[in-house]
């Protein structure tokens, strides 16, 4: 086949929303019926053989097949936690870049994904492990909604199943998890298109058909973006990874403060449209004789008072080669109760899989075994 001759040469086609892809088949003179099966193959099914979408005919799969390839991760490294059962994968992207995701049990019986938006991250924080990694590179929607399709595919051949699909279809996507967070390699404002493209597929009720309230997009303070997200997804939850209560200490921890200082953020979040169902929180890293005191706990609760945000107040799990340690316990449990007491809503949460490289981007900057 001549390249003139197919339309759907180097079409992404899983990084697609609905309408996109049936855009695409109506301008390739494909009736748009034929758009909709392909969706579903892809993200109700996950099917990636396009010999056994055997309802397209023989003619359009040969055209779609020699598009570009479907965007495949495979896995190089896996490590189960003893502690909490948390699953790190390591997915080698078919132009060979390492990303993680994780898949966590919770206490409350659900499963959340942890998601990776990019390749490394160009945001520079000071205490975060994938800061330090060499390459930096966007996913593409499909290589989001691909760490998505691989946790359903190793839940399902676990025999997990978590609930109804669209259309009432057993398959992989029974076994999907329960919440998506977007925590993990990357920053999600930084690669905007590809995060709504892939909201767009996750939250599409003919595909993966996640809930928006049931995912959460972290950024680190990419101010411009914010309202881009929350106009395309407006019941997605946003978390602001704050870790710092005063632009002197944030700036030094977190680049991104420099251009965007707290106050102005804090600012960006109130402007939001009011929206009863889309939950802010904060993720606040403690670290060690870093932004631990009474005084960082006192500004904290008052934040997050004004934003009606909740505090997740997370101590640092030191990594090897990073410049930070994570506090004595009793400091700990003090920085809690004095932010509890200033009026915040606040949760101390543990990074899950401590025992098997538990900070982001540890785990890709290892060799596979
Ligand atoms: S903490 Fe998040 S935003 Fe900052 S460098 Fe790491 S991945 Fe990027």
């Amino acid at each position: 086949m001549t390249e003139q001759a197919n339309p759907f040469l180097n079409a992404d086609l899983l990084s697609l929303p609905r309408p996109a892809l049936k855009a695409l088949f109506q301008a390739a003179g494909e009736p748009g019926f034929r758009s909709e099966q392909l969706f579903r193959w892809l993200h109700v099914r996950l099917e990636r053989d396009w010999a056994r979408m055997t309802d397209l005919p023989a003619g359009l799969r040969t055209k779609l097949q020699a598009a570009r390839t479907l965007a495949v991760l495979t896995p190089t490294l896996e490590r189960v936690s003893a502690l909490d059962a948390s699953q790190k994968i390591v997915l080698n992207t078919d132009d060979g870049h390492a990303i993680e995701t994780v898949i966590m049990p919770m206490e409350s019986g659900h499963v959340t994904q942890c998601l990776s938006s990019q390749v490394g991250c160009k945001m520079g924080c000071d205490f975060c492990a994938t800061a330090r990694l060499p390459v930096r590179q966007n996913l593409s929607a499909g290589q989001i909604v691909e760490q998505v399709a691989y946790a359903c595919r190793v839940g399902f051949a676990l025999g997990l199943r978590r609930g109804g699909v669209a259309g009432g279809e057993e398959g992989p996507l029974s076994a999907r998890p329960h919440n998506l967070v977007f925590m993990g390699m990357g920053e999600p404002l930084d690669n905007l298109q590809a995060l709504i493209d892939a909201l767009d597929i996750l939250c599409d009720p003919k595909g993966f058909d996640f809930s928006p309230r049931r995912i959460t997009v972290s950024t680190s303070g990419v101010a411009k973006n914010v309202a881009k997200l929350a106009a395309a997804h407006p019941n997605v939850n946003l978390a602001w990874s704050l870790t710092a209560t005063t632009d002197d200490v944030r700036d030094r921890l977190m680049p991104v403060n420099r251009g965007v200082p707290i106050r102005k953020m804090v600012d960006v979040l109130l402007e939001l449209p009011q929206n009863a169902h889309r939950k802010i929180t904060f993720e606040y890293a403690l670290l060690k004789g870093v932004n631990d005191t009474e005084d960082d706990a006192r500004r904290l609760a008052s934040m997050a008072r004004e934003l009606n945000a909740h505090v997740n107040a997370i101590p640092f799990n030191a990594w090897p080669g990073a410049d930070y340690q994570r506090p004595e316990r009793v400091v700990i449990q003090r920085f809690v109760d004095v932010a509890r007491r200033a009026g915040a809503s606040i949760t101390l949460r543990e990074s899950k899989g401590q025992d098997i490289g538990a900070a982001c981007g540890q785990l890709a900057g290892e060799k596979p075994v």
